[in-house]
């Protein structure tokens, strides 16, 4: 595995591996991996010739309150477990060289970001995407992973992606879980055993409301107030939000019909973890 520590450095490779006329697949990530990543390098490495993971904390999509400088960081683990996947590069640039004294740009995506997470995270989404481009100039994939755990990240940054028309598809991924439910997150490592353990109602809440829109409830408040109530039961879990929206627009969906997202989040401390479901179609 080639390890690029420079955006000159990343450029350069990806530029070679473009004239070579092989296909790049690429993974950005904040590191601290695991097997949610993972299965975004197995896609990857499945379709495509090349495949370019990157890890960058990226400072752009932190507020100031957030989690920026106690995000976990294990750069040895991460490149050995992706070397063990036979990762072809890993790109892993320092803030400075992406935001250079004097950066000035950035990407707004209007609407999206203002709902879901956007509340409790204003400006998330325009770091993200922001950063998101960038990478996205510097490695030049023909195909680009992302997990639909982070549902709203992924259909915002596909509307960048067509707005700017840019040539690289977004490939968008199931959520790993571990065995009893919980989505992988590098956030779950701040749980203590306690919270841990309650955390798992966040999918369970989502399972029990499948399973009532499979016994026909379609109403979408009901269906948010049995989520609510059954995390409620978790003294330690504080809710952010519990929505059903239509999956382009993320606005309030008049009904729990397939195709609709039903996301949550919810506080654990300060830990705040996310968890979402589409409604499958019926069958
Ligand atoms: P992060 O390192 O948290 O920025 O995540 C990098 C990528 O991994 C994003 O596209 C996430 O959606 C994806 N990802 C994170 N957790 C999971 C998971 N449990 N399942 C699938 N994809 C995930």
């Amino acid at each position: 595995m080639l390890t690029l520590t420079t955006v000159a450095g990343m450029k350069e490779a990806a530029r070679a591996e473009k004239s070579a006329g092989r296909t790049i697949g690429f993974v950005p990530t904040m590191g601290y991996l695991h097997e949610g990543h993972l299965s975004l390098v197995r896609a990857s490495k499945v379709a495509m010739d090349t495949t370019v993971v990157s890890i960058f904390v990226n400072p752009a999509q932190f507020g100031p309150q957030e989690d920026f400088a106690r995000y976990p960081r294990d750069l040895e683990r991460d490149a050995a477990l992706l070397a063990g996947e036979g990762t072809d590069m890993l790109f892993f640039p320092e803030a400075a060289d992406m935001y250079p004294p004097g950066f000035r740009s950035f990407v707004e995506v209007e609407g999206l970001p203002g709902k879901l997470c956007g509340r409790t995270r204003p400006g998330h989404f325009r770091g993200v995407c922001t950063v998101v481009l960038k990478l996205f100039e510097i490695v030049r994939p023909d195909k680009a992973y992302f997990g639909r755990k982070d549902a709203q990240q992924a259909l915002i940054l596909k509307k960048m992606a067509a707005d700017f028309n840019l040539d690289v598809d977004l490939v968008l991924c199931p959520i790993v879980r571990d065995p009893d439910g919980l989505a992988m997150s590098s956030r779950n490592k701040f749980l203590g055993p306690d919270d841990r353990r309650a955390a798992v109602v966040l999918s369970r809440s989502l399972a029990e409301a499948a399973a009532a829109i499979r016994d026909g409830e379609r109403r979408p408040e009901a269906l948010i107030g049995l989520i609510r109530g059954r995390i409620a039961r978790e003294p330690a879990a504080r809710i952010d939000y519990v929505e059903i929206v239509d999956a382009e627009t993320l606005e309030a969906a008049p009904d729990a019909g397939p195709g609709r997202l039903i996301a949550l989040a919810v506080y654990f401390g300060s830990t705040r973890l996310i968890d979402n479901l589409i409604v499958p179609a019926k069958g």
